[in-house]
């Protein structure tokens, strides 16, 4: 999808590609990169973290996650920053502001959505399998711990669990239930906007349930759309086409 962007503003003298690297040569790759002309990185698990620790610099967005997800450069200085949140927040139908929003998880993802959602103005509750994860990144970023879930009562509902993975990656279709997450499927409603970050060929139970019940639903495709726009706006200093990019994301997804 970068790719694709890149050629659809011209760009056609820039490349995207993937580097795999060891977490104990990350540092020294990363340095060597602006030296070879690259413009930037972005950062994946299991390199987040220590992402955020070599740059110069960080935005409030990278410091308020505690993980950067993408590396700037300009001459020898690193900045970094994270679109994880800024791409949630950019993929919404609607304004999160004054929005009571429920994040489901406690990993990384859901640390992403929940400071985003905040930044945004939502009034945002954590909810994790292991509670104890749950109180500690509530505790962090200054949102609710919830252990009780009463699905009703939140106009936003994000999956950041890896629920839903293995069945969006089976051959036959999802079946449309909602096991390990504590939501109640006859809750949800048209007026609800459900996100599940999790993506793979098929819809994963949420993303049927949800769309089958009326409500706005955004899935992990369009997120990891949005987050690597946000990216390519942040080396490039261009505006790519969300369209380009979602359709070469699709195509890829069905390969
Ligand atoms: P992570 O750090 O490993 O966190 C995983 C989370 O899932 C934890 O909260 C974990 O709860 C929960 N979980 C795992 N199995 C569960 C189960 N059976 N029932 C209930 N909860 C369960 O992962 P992450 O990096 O945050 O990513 C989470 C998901 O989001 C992944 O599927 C990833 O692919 C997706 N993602 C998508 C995008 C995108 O652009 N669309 C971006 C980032 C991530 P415990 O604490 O109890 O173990």
């Amino acid at each position: 999808m970068q790719t694709a962007a890149l050629e659809q503003l011209g760009l056609t003298d820039w490349t995207y590609e993937a580097i795999e690297v060891a977490p104990g040569d990350f540092g020294e790759l990363v340095r060597s990169l602006p030296g070879e002309g690259f413009a930037g990185v972005n950062v994946t698990v299991p390199h987040k973290l220590t992402a955020l620790a070599l740059a110069d610099s960080a935005s409030e967005a990278a410091r308020g996650i505690g993980a950067a997800n993408t590396l700037s450069f300009a001459g020898s200085q690193i900045r970094a920053e994270n679109t994880d949140g800024v791409g949630l927040i950019e993929a919404l139908p609607e304004p999160a502001n004054g929005r009571r929003a429920l994040v489901l998880g406690a990993g990384g993802a859901a640390r992403a959505c929940a400071w985003a959602l905040l930044a945004a103005g939502a009034e945002v509750s954590l909810w994790n399998r292991t509670p104890a994860r749950a109180e500690e990144v509530a505790a962090e970023l200054s949102v609710a711990k919830i252990e009780r879930v009463e699905t009703g009562e939140f106009e936003l509902l994000i999956n950041c669990t890896t629920v839903g993975l293995e069945q969006a990656n089976r051959a036959e279709p999802s079946e449309p239930a909602l096991k390990g997450l504590p939501l109640d499927a006859d809750s949800i409603s048209e007026r609800h906007i459900v996100v599940d970050l999790v993506y793979g060929p098929r819809p994963t139970p949420l993303v049927a349930l949800a769309g089958g019940k009326g409500a706005s639903v955004v899935d992990g495709l369009e997120i990891l759309v949005r987050q690597g726009a946000a990216s390519l706006r942040i080396w490039t200093g261009r505006e790519p086409s969300i369209e380009t990019m979602r359709n070469a994301a699709r195509e890829q997804r069905h390969r």
